[in-house]
């Protein structure tokens, strides 16, 4: 049996994130509206939040939000891959949930409330699977000024 020497990309979590392309470069956040009430929820529910209605259908939720809270982690949870410390952000999405993630790409200083980011994936190998996971990350959304965005600080 030959090994393939192409590694494989798999979401970290199907139920939340699912991957638009072989390389998993693209993804699309995952999530259950509430048919009753209309209420959005990140990830696989049973049960609506908001009104326990079981009647619940699969959506794609928008993959930009804005920061709503965030805290400079420190300490991380045991088998955290990347640099320490790290800001984790919740992020409000359009349609409502929150989905926390690491907000990549910006300086401690340039973290605001109501800052907008947009999805980024990032991969993890899994030790010396060949299988990567790719996680979901926040990243600024450059603000668009229109013409000449050379910043002057
Ligand atoms: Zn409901």
């Amino acid at each position: 049996m030959s090994a393939s020497t192409e590694s494989k990309v798999v979401s970290v979590d199907p139920s939340r994130l699912r991957l638009t392309d072989g390389e998993g470069t693209t993804g699309v956040f995952l999530g259950m509206r509430c048919r009753d009430c209309g209420i959005y929820v990140f990830g696989a529910a049973l049960f609506c939040q908001s009104c326990s209605s079981g009647d619940l259908e699969s959506v794609e939720l928008s993959g930009r939000g804005i920061l709503y809270s965030y805290t400079i982690v420190r300490v991380p949870p045991a088998g955290w891959p990347g640099p320490v410390p790290y800001v984790l952000g919740e992020v409000e999405l359009p349609e409502g949930p929150h989905v926390l993630a690491e907000v990549t790409d910006i300086p401690e200083a340039d973290l605001k409330i109501g800052l907008a980011v947009a999805m980024a994936l990032q991969k993890v190998q899994d030790g010396q699977s060949e299988t990567a996971r790719m996680v979901y990350k926040w990243r600024p959304i450059p603000q668009f000024t229109g013409v000449g965005q050379e910043e002057t600080r």
